[in-house]
C-alpha cells in the first residue's frame, strides 16, 4: 500500500497495489470492501514461495541472511559494521552510512523515532501521526541510535496503535517539545559530540509538518482482522490511517501481510 502526503487540504491518499491493478483507496471510503488471501505468500526480497512471512514480508533464507533484517537495524546502536560481521556490507554502505534524521513526531502522543532522510514524510504517514517535526541529522544510522536512545530515556519510541486508531491524540507544539527535550539532554548530546565529532549531530531547523489522513468515522472498540486466521476481511471501508484499513467490521495492518497475494472486490 502506497501512502503519500494530500497537497493543501487534502488527507494523505492511498493507493492498493494488486497485481498489476493499482485501487485508489480513498475512493472506495463508505463502500463495501473484501480483500481474500489465496493462501499464497511471496518473499518480498526474492519472490520464492514462502509459507510463513517473517519480519513483515520476507522467506526464512532471506530473514537470516539479509542485512535489512538484521536487529540491528531495529537497534541500530547495536551496529556491528566496524567488527567486520555486517551481513552485507555494501548494503550497509547504501543505507546506513547514509543522513539519517532524528524526529519528534505525534501518532499517539509524543514520540521519537529515527529514518533515512529519503523516508521522509513515508515514515510519518505510515505510523499514522498526525504531526511530525524532524530535529537533527546526523551522518549514519547507527549515529541515530545513540541519539535516539538518549531521547528515549524522557520519551516514547513506539505508537500506541489503538489509541491512534481510535483517533484520540491531541496536538502537540513540538516545536516547544523540541527545545524543552534538547535543553534538558544537551550533557548527553555532548557526549555524543564528543565521541563522533562536533559535527556529527547537527540540529535541523525545521518546520512542524501536519497530517490528515481519510476518516469517516474512528473506532470505538478496535477488533483486528488477521488473513493467518481468517483469509475474508469485509466490510465497508470507514477510514485509511498508517498502514490501517479501517473497516466496519474491524481494522487490518496490511504491512503486517506484505508479500501476502490478495484479491480485491
Ligand atoms: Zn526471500
Amino acid at each position: 500500500m502506497a501512502i503519500v502526503p494530500g497537497s493543501g487540504d487534502a488527507p494523505a491518499q492511498y493507493t492498493l497495489r494488486a497485481g498489476e491493478a493499482r485501487l485508489d483507496l480513498n475512493a472506495r471510503l463508505g463502500q463495501s470492501l473484501a480483500l481474500r488471501h489465496t493462501g499464497a505468500i511471496a518473499c518480498t526480497h526474492c519472490g520464492r514461495a514462502t509459507k510463513k512471512s517473517f519480519a513483515q514480508g520476507y522467506c526464512y533464507p532471506c530473514f537470516k541472511k539479509l542485512a535489512q533484517c538484521d536487529t540491528c537495524i531495529v537497534k541500530p546502536e547495536t551496529c556491528h559494521f566496524d567488527a567486520g560481521t555486517c551481513r552485507e556490507p555494501e548494503w550497509a554502505e547504501r543505507h546506513c552510512f547514509q543522513p539519517h534524521v532524528v524526529y519528534l513526531a505525534n501518532s499517539s502522543g509524543l514520540k521519537v523515532g529515527i529514518t533515512r532522510a529519503t523516508q521522509m514524510p513515508t515514515r510519518w504517514l505510515d505510523q499514522g501521526a498526525i504531526q511530525a517535526l524532524p530535529i537533527m541529522e546526523v551522518d549514519t544510522r547507527q549515529q541515530s541510535g545513540f541519539v535516539e536512545m538518549l531521547f528515549k530515556e524522557q520519551v516514547a519510541d513506539r505508537t500506541n496503535w489503538r489509541a491512534m486508531l481510535k483517533g484520540e491524540v491531541e496536538p502537540l507544539d513540538l516545536i516547544a517539545e523540541r527545545d524543552r527535550l534538547m535543553a534538558s539532554l544537551d550533557s548527553g548530546l555532548a557526549g555524543l559530540r564528543e565521541r563522533f565529532g562536533a559535527d556529527s549531530l547537527r540540529p535541523l531547523d525545521a518546520a512542524a509538518l501536519h497530517f490528515d489522513y481519510p476518516v469517516l468515522e474512528h473506532p470505538q472498540k478496535i477488533v483486528s482482522h488477521n488473513f493467518d486466521k481468517q483469509p475474508e476481511v469485509a466490510g465497508t471501508l470507514l477510514g485509511l490511517k498508517g498502514q490501517y484499513l479501517l473497516l466496519d467490521t474491524g481494522v487490518i495492518n496490511l504491512r503486517k501481510f506484505t508479500g501476502y497475494e490478495v484479491r480485491v472486490a
